[in-house]
């Protein structure tokens, strides 16, 4: 299939996703009461249910408390607004709506795991990953999203599934730290959640006139499009079932999607891009960052690329 019937599909599949999966993600955000089930019909946990819960809370370690003050190290600030509100008016964005994850009860109708999880995934705002070169932003979406200090600019790594999402963590950041340009952006693999987002921090017209380098893994587009157009139905249906995204924000509902909270229900978007990992193994040096790309497809998706930046040796 030519490259611009491809680019077509994919918009449409962009926009049919926009309006229904994502925006059903979370596009009617609902925080029902914590204390009681949102449907008329639903139940208490029954007595073997909290048995299985208290089994499991004594089996598993949960005195081992290191992965909440890992999750601390690097903090800077949190924004004062829990919500972000998409273009078409609905809210995209909800951290307010998982605040029941805030106190320190104990819930019988979530697995002890995941409601650790949940609780480590609450982490929101600015943090410093290393000092002076990488920052990321933290619970705007359901990947975060990773900004690489460059000489005058910000490579982003990753800009979440949402425009408006992906948006409101540069402006974040650069209101935290001082206001930069995005010199270049990196899409580490061909799942929407790590490429939706990249209309809300630059232009396509700086995109495509290669002013700002859009770089990707081999095959990035054919696996955004198989895996959004072709299977576009099937993975939606997939993304309801598996996270249960339709259901309130309760512990009774949608808790958390374990890897992050949800997916952003905003304008999720693509732009192609201009630069590609063609090689096994590839450095590029942009705006004095040097970064070694190696390409890993079939793993974590079908075109997918690790990043090493030897300035801080973070991968
Ligand atoms: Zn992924």
């Amino acid at each position: 299939m030519s490259q611009k019937l491809k680019i077509s599909l994919l918009l449409i599949i962009v926009i049919g996703l926009a309006v229904s999966s994502f925006a059903a993600g979370g596009g009617k955000i609902v925080a029902a009461d914590p204390t009681k089930h949102f449907d008329p019909k639903g139940k208490m946990p029954s007595e073997f249910t909290i048995e299985l819960q208290n089994g499991l809370r004594k089996s598993l370690p949960f005195e081992d408390k290191r992965d909440f003050d890992e999750a601390k190290k690097g903090f800077i600030a949190a924004p004062e607004y829990k919500q972000i509100m998409a273009d078409a008016g609905h809210v995209a964005w909800d951290m307010g709506s998982y605040e029941f994850l805030l106190t320190d009860k104990e819930y019988d109708t979530i697995h002890p795991s995941l409601q650790r999880q949940a609780v480590l995934n609450m982490a929101y705002g600015l943090y410093e990953v290393m000092p002076d070169k990488i920052y990321q932003i933290r619970g705007y979406d359901l990947a975060n999203i990773t900004f690489i200090k460059g000489e005058k600019g910000w490579i982003i790594f990753d800009p979440l599934t949402a425009k408006e999402t992906s948006a409101a963590a540069l402006k974040f950041i650069n209101e935290q730290l001082g206001e930069r340009p995005v010199t270049a952006v990196v899409y580490s693999h061909s799942h929407a959640d790590h490429f939706g987002g990249v209309r809300g921090v630059v232009e396509e017209a700086d995109v495509r006139s290669g002013k700002v380098p859009v770089i990707a893994p081999i095959g990035f587009m054919d696996h955004a499009v198989s895996e959004n157009v072709y299977a576009g139905n099937a993975m939606t249906r997939r993304l309801f079932f598996q996270y249960g995204v339709l259901l309130p924000r309760s512990p009774f509902g949608h808790v958390d999607q374990s890897i992050g909270k949800n997916t952003a229900a905003g304008n999720l978007g693509l732009i192609p891009p201009n630069t590609i990992v063609e090689g096994d193994i590839e450095e590029m040096t942009v705006e004095g960052v040097k970064m070694v790309f190696q390409n890993t497809p079939g793993t974590e998706a079908e075109a997918d690329t690790n990043t090493h930046y030897p300035h801080s040796k973070a991968s």
